[in-house]
């Protein structure tokens, strides 16, 4: 099976593992397609395309044909009538041979709910490689990392049970909960100063504190601090920055405040914060004092990098991560999703810019669809390419290549064959080829298909920003005679938590508050449930903003567009901008900015649901 073990105290060994895989990358993709195929053969979503070949015997090429010939890429709404019924409790072998153990669900939705990815257990012992192999990686870069602790701050999200008793749960709660995380402690390199239980509390204001506070207590003993995205790990500055002066309060007390109601989470950090430290407390407080730039370096002074992922929507973080951490390296240093975990950064020191990342040879069956990024205009989304490259369903042009035949600038968008019942499961995000490991090639994150506006985990696409404002032109704007000329977007960072602001121009004598701060809580009502999950329950998202802007304004846009290039036959107004020099060319037109002030309803239940 290939499943293969590592052990993360030996580096070497481990070392010479990524050569292994990396230099036999077409052998072991070969070996992958084949276990997946040959196990699953008598699914019924494989035998429904494959059934025919099911005699090809020892014949083994025949299937690999026949898979590439006959097996459809898809998307998730052509798998999500397989998975609600694994949901509703059909325990036929639908997708996999192996038992499908949990649904994970990611922050992409479909109709509006998050999407469900289908697990088993022996993918959580395929993600443990890839977090063992990470281990080996970032010893061979930096060394001493046994000599202290990570402050990670991790958080996990409620359960739901679905009918058939499946859990539906995010990718990394289902991570965090598993033994398999719990026994990382017996590796040196893994001590951590969040205590278990911190992390595993559902609280997550209490969850956070806690693992701030323990963060504290141990300043000296960090060696690097984390999150899994930049976003989550300015949210922790931030709340740090709202309550400092409590959690020093604790730490000279040495009593945890009594708002902490989480038994095992007050034991835990019981036990950490050990007695009144009048001392620590004061160098705390000193530190919190002179402000905030630079403010990880100064309250963990021996901590050698930030390990957050910068890349794709998460580099719009960097100048604000670059401001509290003084300059402090931040490491991007895994590519993964519900689906499947990816690959890692074989080069985990490598700036932002030029963090490239090395897929696994053994951890899914990857292919790659051609994407031609001639149709690209920067702030424009990839439809066109959707359209050219769009598998077998309309018509197909390009034809997707394996991993070890992709070229060097070339890009591609990623579809994984699962151990765990998804193939040739378009992954959605668009990746470009900058060089090889050996035989493996190593891809820059580029984008995600078709998202527009993003903060934190939710991935607002522009169909999804096109229906939102529409409502509040249909509801609240038309009613009034008031007529949306344009309107564009885009994701201010600037503010913790970020939020989304929109940019209108109005055909109206003069703009009423009340009524704009309508449109901003329409249009949020109206945005997927991960974003209102986000901005109601997570508090990830601050509240939309609508900034009016005088007649005339997308006139001048265009004139600024066209000046730089665009062509005036083709111009589209572009519904989201990523420039600064843009949003500044519609900032000096602003009249007027609103924002919304309810945060919208988030159903916690997707259908036939129910939380535990
Ligand atoms: P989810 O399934 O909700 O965990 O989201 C997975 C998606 O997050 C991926 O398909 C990517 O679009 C994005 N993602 C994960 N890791 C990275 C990374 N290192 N850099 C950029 N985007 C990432």
């Amino acid at each position: 099976m290939v499943l293969l073990n590592c052990d993360p105290d030996d580096m070497e060994g481990t070392l010479g593992l990524i050569e292994e895989l990396t230099t036999n990358a077409r052998e072991m993709q070969q070996q992958v397609l084949k276990e997946i195929l040959t196990t699953n053969l008598k699914t019924e979503y494989l035998n429904g395309f494959l059934g025919e070949f099911d005699d090809a015997g020892g014949k083994w090429r025949d299937h690999v044909v026949a898979f590439k010939k006959h097996v459809p890429i898809v998307e998730y709404d052509q798998v999500s009538p397989y998975i609600e019924r694994l949901a509703n409790g059909d325990r036929s072998t639908i997708i996999s041979s192996q038992p499908i153990t949990e649904l994970l669900t990611s922050s992409g939705t479909s109709g509006g709910q998050p999407k469900m990815m289908p697990s088993t257990a022996d993918e959580l012992d395929r993600k443990t490689f890839m977090y063992n192999v990470l281990v080996a990686v970032m010893n061979k870069y930096v060394k001493g990392l046994d000599e202290g602790k990570g402050m990670y701050l991790l958080f996990i999200k409620p359960e739901i049970s679905t009918p058939s008793g499946l859990m539906a749960r995010p990718v990394l709660t289902s991570y965090y909960k598993s033994k398999n995380f719990r026994n990382r402690k017996s590796n040196k390199y893994n001590a951590c100063t969040s205590p278990d239980e911190a992390i595993l509390c559902l609280d997550s204001k209490q969850s956070m504190y806690c693992q701030l506070l323990c963060g504290l207590i141990q300043r000296d003993q960090v060696l690097r601090a984390g999150a899994v995205f930049a976003s989550a790990f300015l949210r922790a500055i931030k709340f740090l920055e709202d309550n400092w002066s409590e959690l020093c309060l604790n730490v000279r007390t040495g009593e945890l405040s009594d708002w902490i109601t989480d038994q095992s989470c007050r034991e835990s950090v019981r036990k950490i914060l050990n007695g009144p430290n009048s001392r620590l407390a004061d160098a705390i407080s000193s530190e919190c004092s002179k402000g905030w730039e630079g403010i990880v370096r100064r309250l963990w002074p021996r901590t050698k990098y930030v390990d957050v992922i910068v890349t794709g929507s998460m580099a719009q973080y960097i100048p604000t991560l670059k401001f509290y951490t003084g300059g402090l390296p931040l490491l991007s240093t895994m590519y993964a999703s519900s689906e499947c975990y990816f690959g890692i950064n074989l080069t985990p020191l490598s700036a932002p810019e030029d963090v490239c990342y090395t897929l696994l040879p053994n951890m899914a069956y990857f292919e790659f669809l051609p994407v031609d990024m001639t149709h690209h205009h920067g702030e424009e989304d990839d439809k066109d390419s959707n359209q050219s490259c769009n598998g077998y369903g309309g018509g197909v042009i390009q034809k997707p290549v394996e991993l070890v035949d992709v070229e060097i600038g070339g890009y591609y968008e990623l579809i994984v064959t699962t151990f765990t019942g998804l193939y040739r499961y378009r992954v959605g995000d668009i990746l470009l080829v900058t060089g090889f490991h050996n035989s493996a090639p190593q891809f820059r994150f580029i984008h995600r298909r078709n998202v527009v506006l993003s903060i934190d985990t939710e991935k607002t696409n522009e169909d999804d920003l096109l229906h939102a404002v529409t409502q509040a032109k249909i509801l609240i704007l038309e009613p009034l005679g008031i007529r949306l000329t344009d309107y564009t977007s885009f994701a201010d960072s600037s503010s913790i938590p970020g939020h989304y602001v929109l940019f209108f121009e109005l055909d109206a004598v003069d703009t009423n508050a009340k009524v704009m701060e309508q449109c901003c809580e329409v249009v949020e009502a109206e945005l997927d449930a991960v974003y209102r999950r986000c901005r109601n329950r997570d508090k990830s998202i601050g509240a939309l903003e609508i900034r009016v802007v005088e007649k005339g304004s997308f006139d001048v846009l265009m004139d600024f567009c066209v000046s730089n290039g665009s062509s005036v036959n083709q111009y589209k107004t572009p519904r989201y901008i990523k420039s600064e020099e843009v949003v500044c060319v519609l900032e000096e037109k602003v009249v007027g900015r609103f924002f919304s002030n309810n945060v919208p309803n988030w159903e916690q239940q997707p259908r036939n649901m129910h939380p535990t």
